[in-house]
């Protein structure tokens, strides 16, 4: 039952017809007894949203696409995580200053737990917030990184903010190559026939990451499995930044295997 203790939290984007993060956080706030709602608010204007979580005000708030990087310079202060991957995606409102976070990264660092990263050959698809998130994850983990993007200036200023090498597909084999993350929407719902890359270049042994959720099987995934490859599925990183977000607002410690498997479970109802 909602009080009129009840905090109000928001996701906020445009537009937001997708958005699976209330589904992520009103059930955790139930069970964690937190007396709190997620809503969407979905507005092409990221200043009459920041003027909202101001006025209203909005204690969390989930930022998505295109609002990522626009919303910065809106904010009293960044986390240097964040400002170093150029990309905020939770707000925190801590007695009416708005401070900036990137939990991507915690669900990327999550997702590649079990993968060994170090000195390893990470082939990055994508030049966009959630791959500049991946890159900074595999650099800290200390692995080689390999860009390739549909606009090549994108690769080349990640590789400049990240260190490793820009390549070509027809540069690649699939034995240079140790773990394989798409940070493309390719292959998403509705287009789930579409890979980011050819079936050549998956082989046994490797690990690939697939940040996209929906499907949690993709194409990609499918066919790396079927070449005997480790599978990552973007839920795994979808959770965990959700949960997160509710750490980073509450203060307290949350994430555990159990949580984030149920979150998974509910999440995969809604997909
Ligand atoms: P973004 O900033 O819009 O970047 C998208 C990237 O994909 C860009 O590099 C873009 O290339 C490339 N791209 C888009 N359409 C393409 C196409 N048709 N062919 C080739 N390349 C294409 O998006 P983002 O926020 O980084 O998100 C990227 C993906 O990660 C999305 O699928 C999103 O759903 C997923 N994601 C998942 C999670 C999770 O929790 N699992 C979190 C965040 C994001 P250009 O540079 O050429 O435009």
């Amino acid at each position: 039952m909602k009080t009129q203790a009840t905090q109000l939290n928001a996701v906020i984007g445009y537009p937001l017809s997708h958005s699976r993060s209330p589904m992520l956080h009103n059930p955790v706030y139930k069970r964690l007894k937190i007396d709190a709602i997620l809503v969407p608010f979905s507005h092409r204007d990221v200043r009459a949203l920041v003027a909202a979580i101001r006025a209203l005000p909005i204690h969390l708030t989930a930022v998505t696409m295109p609002h990522k990087q626009t919303i910065m310079p809106l904010l009293d202060a960044i986390d240097p995580d964040a400002k170093k991957v150029g990309a905020v995606n939770t707000v925190v409102n801590r007695q009416g200053k708005l401070i900036g976070y990137n939990t991507d990264i915690d669900g990327i660092r999550y997702a590649l737990r079990d993968t060994k990263l170090r000195n390893r050959t990470v082939l990055l698809i994508g030049a966009g917030g959630a791959a500049n998130a991946a890159a900074s994850a595999v650099r800290k983990a200390g692995g080689k990184l390999l860009y390739m993007n549909r606009t090549a200036k994108k690769a080349q200023a990640l590789r400049k903010r990240f260190g490793g090498e820009v390549c070509s597909e027809q540069a690649l084999n699939a034995e240079a190559i140790d773990v394989i993350i798409n940070a493309t929407p390719l292959g998403m719902h509705p287009d789930e026939k579409r890979i980011p890359i050819p079936e050549r270049l998956l082989r046994k042994g490797q690990t690939v990451f697939d940040l996209v959720y929906n499907p949690p099987q993709t194409k990609l995934l499918v066919l790396a499995k079927r070449r005997g490859a480790r599978t990552v599925s973007g839920l795994d990183m979808f959770a965990v930044q959700g949960l997160r977000q509710i750490e980073l607002w509450t203060g307290k410690k949350i994430i555990t295997t159990k949580l984030v498997e149920t979150v998974k479970r509910n999440l995969l109802k809604s997909l």
